[in-house]
């Protein structure tokens, strides 16, 4: 079995301004694509070889880990993605219980945009949920999915700066503020009832 890279399901302008074309060009078309090769480089004749992604992420270390968390982490991070849209907020049980955590929406993204600025160098921030059903925000360096701490993955923002130096250059911080209008809430409210 080998990994194929993920189709993009829309144009890779649909998201601008929030994130170029040129950037979705590089990141999805030449990152990603980069992580699949070495992933499926990598496996055959290994145990990993026929194991699905997440196993391989919850399992694995190395370069092994590396290439396959970056593969989980992208998809999840693409795929949440829509059209940028005005008063975009959450939607369902996902938008009830960030209500009752964090008080309000805009709570839970000033506490969101902090995790993802303060984190040190290239990682990803992270909104997973526990088997409860309760949220948590986590910072993971490198490759990190929190599906390595048993919890689901739900909302992502990359916070390398391959993500974002084309069209933020070092405004981290702005990049992250940006994201919110695209969010595909629906596809969000889907992972966390899932
Ligand atoms: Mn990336």
């Amino acid at each position: 079995m080998s990994f194929t890279l993920i189709d993009l399901p829309y144009a890779p302008s649909a998201l601008e301004p929030v994130i170029s074309a040129s950037t979705i060009g590089f990141h999805h078309g030449k990152h990603l694509q980069t992580y699949v090769n070495n992933l499926n480089g990598l496996i055959p004749g290994t145990p990993w070889e026929n194991l699905p992604l997440e196993d391989i992420v919850k399992q694995s270390t190395g370069g092994v880990f590396n290439n396959a968390g970056q593969i989980l982490n992208h998809n999840l991070y693409f795929l949440q993605f829509q059209a940028p849209k005005e008063g975009n907020v959450p939607v369902g049980k996902l938008a009830a219980q960030i209500n009752e955590q964090w008080g309000s929406f805009d709570e839970f993204k000033k506490a969101f945009a902090a995790a993802g600025g303060s984190l040190f160098g290239s990682g990803w921030v992270w909104l997973g949920a526990a088997p409860d059903g309760s949220l948590q925000i986590t910072q993971e360096p490198g490759a990190g999915n929190p599906v390595t701490k048993g919890l689901k993955p739900i909302l992502t923002f990359d916070v390398w700066e391959h993500a974002y130096y084309l069209d933020y250059q070092n405004r981290r911080p702005e990049y992250i503020g940006q994201l919110w209008s695209i969010l595909n809430w629906e596809e969000l409210e889907k992972r966390y009832t899932k």
